[in-house]
């Protein structure tokens, strides 16, 4: 296994990192262990302070790690920057409300004596996070379970290891204690046998669908709690009373952000026939504005690719699907530039029986769809087998958010990007995965809701 920094912009090999031996997995698994059981004895509060001071470090250090991000997987410097923002401000928020979440919820019983639930630690975690936001994915999970008492080890892409290696070193400088979070360059094997151990009590996984499949396998086939945040091919609705302005300027946006490498950047746009024209012209016309190059250039405006085979998968993709008959409305062309570029694209034309009409495209690409009614919108947007996020696009508030009931996907949001915030939970339904992170629901993914009844 190669954990490796190759800049997707120079294509250049910065920095290999050893792989983990079994000595070190075992001390990790060990130190987080110990702590879990050193933390049961601790209030909850009593950890607030640190991950305060993680979240100070993460904006001190914020132009480094923003730096250390766009070297390994080339997002644009300024969306590194948001990044670890936000990161901060999610370790902010279970700081500050983690505590008053956790306390326990009484129950109305026909009991004589009082019944609660305790929100209480299990154990040591493991982690398995994907390169696309490379500290904002860890954070997700990391404050609530800090917050929680659930020590973690940490599997990051193999792509993003300085990302990995920059966290881990925040939430030490901070003053968390050893084992608070582990990070391990290791193999898919060691996963499994880590997953196995008994002293480890779940598993939280953010990738591909694939990826979810193979662990969720060993953690049910050892009996292990475990959560799947997974990919994503999006609706976004533009509804015949939306306004076309506001829906381009959303859509190009949510397409185009990260280089479309976004969970819930929206894939498919399904548009009314009476808005559909109009659309492509001016998505067109703002896909032609951006300028590729030097992700740390404040005027490079689409970054590369995160690697070589990302983008050589996502033009296999464009490919099948104009074999398949799709169209290419704008974009495909290439762009002579050294590193992982691949020109915004729109296809149109992709019928049911297109080999691409049910795969996301992780990238970025827009599939543009006609359709002629409320309905057909709604039975386009179902007709995929994940169901992450959506967005539906209309000048009356009621009128989308009635479409948006009828979406199967674990998060719509009406006339706004799909925007992540520390109290908002996250995650989806169908191929997109299950279980939920941040909020009330991600707080306690990897608690024992324990029932006490006192007589
Ligand atoms: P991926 O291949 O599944 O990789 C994600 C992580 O899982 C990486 O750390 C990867 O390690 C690891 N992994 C994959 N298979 C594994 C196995 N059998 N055992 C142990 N670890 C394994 O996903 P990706 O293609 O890099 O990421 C893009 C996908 O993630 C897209 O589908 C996207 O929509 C989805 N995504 C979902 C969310 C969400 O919150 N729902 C957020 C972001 C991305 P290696 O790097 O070493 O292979």
């Amino acid at each position: 296994m190669a954990y490796q920094t190759i800049n997707p912009y120079t294509n250049k090999l910065v920095k290999t990192y050893p792989d983990a031996t079994t000595e070190e997995v075992e001390t990790a698994i060990s130190t987080g262990n110990a702590l879990y059981n050193k933390w049961r004895a601790e209030s909850v509060n009593s950890r607030a302070a640190t991950l305060h001071k993680i979240a100070d470090l993460l904006r001190e250090n914020e132009d480094e790690l923003a730096r250390i991000a766009t070297t390994d997987m080339g997002k644009l410097y300024a969306e590194s920057k948001d990044e670890v923002e936000l990161s901060a401000s999610i370790a902010d928020y279970y700081a500050d409300h983690g505590s008053e979440m956790l306390k326990p919820t009484p129950i109305s019983s026909r009991n004589t004596g009082d019944a609660e639930i305790f929100h209480q630690s299990t154990g040591v975690l493991m982690l398995v996070e994907p390169w696309n936001f490379p500290y904002y994915q860890i954070m997700r999970v990391f404050a609530p379970n800090f917050m929680v008492g659930n020590p973690m080890l940490l599997k990051h892409a193999s792509n993003t290891p300085g990302s990995a290696a920059a966290f881990e070193k925040i939430v030490r400088d901070a003053g968390a204690p050893d084992g608070s979070l582990t990070n391990l360059f290791v193999s898919y094997d060691q996963v499994a046998s880590i997953i196995a151990d008994s002293r480890v009590q779940g598993v939280a996984l953010t990738g591909s669908k694939r990826g979810g499949q193979s662990v969720a396998e060993i953690a049910g086939k050892n009996l292990k709690k475990n959560s799947m945040e997974l990919g994503g091919s999006d609706a976004f609705i533009v509804l015949s009373d939306a306004d076309i302005d506001t829906a381009v300027d959303l859509a190009w946006r949510v397409r185009i952000y990260n280089a479309g490498q976004v969970c819930t950047s929206a894939k498919r746009f399904i548009v009314a026939d009476n808005l559909y024209d109009e659309f492509l012209k001016k998505l067109k016309a703002n896909f032609e504005k951006l300028v590729p190059g030097d992700p740390m250039d404040p005027k490079t405006t689409i970054a590369p690719m995160n690697s070589k085979r990302a983008k050589e998968k996502l033009q296999g993709q464009i490919d099948k699907a104009v074999t398949g008959g799709a169209k290419i409305y704008y974009g495909n062309e290439p762009i002579d530039l050294p590193g992982q570029f691949l020109q915004p694209t729109i296809l149109t034309d992709i019928d049911k029986d297109n080999p691409e009409f049910y795969d996301e495209m992780f990238g970025p690409v827009a599939q543009v769809f006609k359709v002629s009614s409320d309905e057909e919108a709604i039975e386009l947007a179902n007709d995929s087998e994940l169901g992450l996020g959506g967005i539906v696009v209309s000048e009356d508030v009621q009128h989308g958010k009635h479409i948006a009931e009828q979406i199967e996907t674990g998060m719509v949001f009406v006339n706004s990007f799909l925007v992540s915030l520390p109290e908002l939970p996250f995650g989806g339904v169908k191929g997109s995965g299950y279980g939920r992170e941040m909020s009330q629901l991600g707080l306690t993914a990897f608690t024992n809701d324990k029932l006490i009844v006192t007589a």
